[in-house]
C-alpha cells in the first residue's frame, strides 16, 4: 500500500520495470565500469580507524565532485580526518534528503586475506577489499547516483545532500557526532540514507531489511567492595568472589522480551511468510504476552537480539598481588537496550538482579536506542526501489544490534533508514568487518539504480 505522496502518482515512466529512464537514457555499462573503477580506487585509500586518515578520500571525493559542477565543502574536527558534504540544489520547496556514508573502515590482518586488502582487485565478478561492503561500496553508489543525478540535470525540490564522514567506525565525535554538534546548518535534512540495511534470503525469501532503528549502548560498572587480608590468613570478605558471583548472576539473567515497535513492523512484515501459526500471530493480532512468547521462540536470526536488553560482562579488575586479598574488584558490563529503555531503568534491573551482593552498579557511558518511525514516504519509496531491482522481496523494517551514525541524526529529529538495496548471501556477509570482503560488480550497478530511482522518487520535481 502507498501512502499519499504529492511525488508518486505522477511518475509512470521512472515506476516502470522496463523502459523508463533508467534503461534508455544512460549507459549503465559505462555506469558499472566508472562504480567498479571508483571502489577500487577508494578501497586503496588505506583509512583503518584508528587511526582514518579518511581526508585521503574525503579530498579525493570532493576534487571528482567538484570537477562535474557539484558544490562541496570540506569540515575537519581534527588534522586529517575530513568530511565531506556535497550538495546539489533544488528549488527549496521541500526539505532535503541526505545521503550518509563513512570513509573509514575497520583494520584488515592482510596474511588472513586471499588479496591484498587495500589493493582494490578486480576478479571474478567481484571488487575485492576492505570497505567493499562497510560501506565504500554503498557510498559509491551513492556518489554515482548523486553524479548521475546531476548529469541527468534532474530537477529538484529538495538539495540532494552527500556526507561522507570520517570515524564511522569508532565514536564518530570526529565524523557525524561532530557534524551535527557543530555544522549542523550543512547537513539539516529531512531523511537520511545510509547503511545498516541490507538484503538476505531468510528461509528461501529474499527480504530487505531497511535499519529503521538501533538499540542503545551502555557501559555499566560492577564494583564489589571486601576486606583485604594476607591470602594465607584470609578474610572471608573477598571482593573478588563477589564479584565473581555478581558476573556468575547477571550471565545467567535473560532480561523481559519486550515487542517494541521496530520489531512488530519486521514481524507484521515477515508475516505472509511464515507459516501458521506464526502468520497468524504476527499480523497484527493484539495479544502482546502470547506475541513475545511466541517471537522469542521463532528461529529468526533478524530479532533474535531485537527482543531484550542484553547485559555482557566484557572486562574486569582486581588485586595487585597474588598473596594479597583484595578489598575491591571492578567489572565492566556492556548493555545493549530496547527503545524506551532509560538509563534509570537500566540500572534498577542490574541492580534488582544482583540485590543482596555487596556490589555497586556505576555509569560509564550511556546512548539510548534511537528509532524512525516507518509510515512515511520515504520507507515505501525505498521499499519500491528496492523491489524494483529484485522483484518478489520481502522489504521489512529491522532494528539493529549494533549502532551507525544514524543515530545523530535521530536525536535530532531526523527520519533515518539504512539500507545498501542489494540481496548478499550469507557468505558475503561474513566478510563485513572479516576477511575477503568483496562487493559484486552486478550488485554495484544494481544498487547505484536502486538508489538514484529513490532519488528521482523522493526529491524529483514534477
Ligand atoms: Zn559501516
Amino acid at each position: 500500500m502507498k501512502p499519499a505522496s504529492p511525488f508518486q502518482p505522477n511518475l509512470p515512466k521512472v515506476s516502470e520495470p522496463s523502459g523508463g529512464w533508467a534503461e534508455t537514457d544512460l549507459d549503465w555499462a559505462g555506469v558499472r565500469d566508472e562504480a567498479i573503477h571508483l571502489l577500487s580506487q577508494l578501497i586503496q585509500f588505506d583509512t583503518s580507524n584508528p587511526p582514518g586518515h579518511e581526508s585521503l578520500v574525503a579530498e579525493f571525493l570532493a576534487d571528482l565532485l567538484a570537477a562535474e559542477g557539484i558544490g562541496v565543502k570540506l569540515l575537519a574536527a581534527t588534522p586529517g580526518r575530513a568530511n565531506l558534504v556535497a550538495r546539489l540544489s533544488g528549488d527549496g520547496s521541500r526539505p532535503p534528503l541526505l545521503l550518509l556514508g563513512h570513509t573509514d573502515v575497520v583494520y584488515a590482518d592482510a596474511s588472513q586475506w586471499r588479496v591484498p586488502p587495500f589493493g582494490g582487485i578486480v576478479r571474478d565478478g567481484y571488487v575485492w577489499g576492505r570497505g567493499a561492503l562497510d560501506m565504500k561500496g554503498l557510498l559509491v553508489m551513492q556518489v554515482m547516483a548523486l553524479r548521475l543525478a546531476k548529469r541527468l540535470e534532474l530537477p529538484l525540490a529538495r538539495d540532494l545532500i552527500l556526507l561522507a564522514t570520517a570515524d564511522e567506525e569508532d565514536t564518530g565525535r570526529y565524523g557525524a557526532g561532530w557534524m551535527v554538534d557543530q555544522h549542523w546548518y550543512e547537513v539539516a535534512a529531512e531523511y537520511v540514507f545510509g547503511e545498516g540495511g541490507v538484503g538476505v534470503e531468510l528461509d528461501g525469501q529474499q527480504v530487505f531489511l531497511v535499519a529503521t532503528a538501533e538499540k542503545g549502548y551502555a557501559d555499566l560498572t560492577l564494583t564489589a567492595r571486601g576486606l583485604s587480608s594476607h591470602a594465607s590468613t584470609p578474610s572471608g570478605d573477598n571482593a573478588l568472589v563477589a564479584l565473581a558471583q555478581a558476573i556468575q548472576r547477571i550471565s545467567t539473567y535473560r532480561s523481559r522480551v519486550q515487542l517494541t515497535e521496530p520489531v512488530k513492523g519486521h514481524l507484521a512484515a515477515l508475516a505472509p511468510s511464515r507459516p501458521w501459526p506464526e502468520r497468524q500471530l504476527l499480523s497484527g493480532v493484539d495479544l502482546p504476552l502470547v506475541n513475545a512468547w511466541l517471537a522469542d521462540r521463532l528461529d529468526l536470526p533478524t530479532i533474535r537480539h531485537a527482543l531484550r536488553n542484553t547485559f555482557t560482562p566484557t572486562m574486569a579488575q582486581a588485586g595487585h598481588l597474588a598473596n594479597v586479598v583484595p578489598d575491591v574488584a571492578e567489572a565492566t558490563l556492556n548493555c545493549r537496550t530496547l527503545p524506551g529503555v532509560g538509563l534509570g531503568d537500566l540500572v534498577g534491573e542490574v541492580r534488582r538482579r544482583l540485590g543482596g551482593l555487596p556490589v555497586e552498579v556505576g555509569v560509564r557511558q550511556f546512548n539510548p536506542a534511537s528509532a524512525s518511525p516507518t509510515a512515511t514516504p520515504f520507507f515505501t519509496a525505498i521499499a519500491e526501489a528496492a523491489r524494483r531491482e529484485t522483484p518478489g522481496a520481502i522489504v521489512a523494517p529491522y532494528m539493529m544490534p549494533g549502532a551507525t551514525d544514524a543515530r545523530f541524526f535521530r536525536a535530532k529529529g531526523v527520519t533515518a533508514y539504512g539500507l545498501m538495496p542489494v540481496c548478499l548471501t550469507s557468505e558475503e556477509m561474513a566478510t563485513i568487518h572479516g576477511v575477503d570482503e568483496r562487493l559484486q560488480v552486478a550488485h554495484l550497478e544494481q544498487g547505484t539504480r536502486a538508489i538514484l530511482h529513490l532519488l528521482f522518487q523522493m526529491a524529483g520535481r514534477f
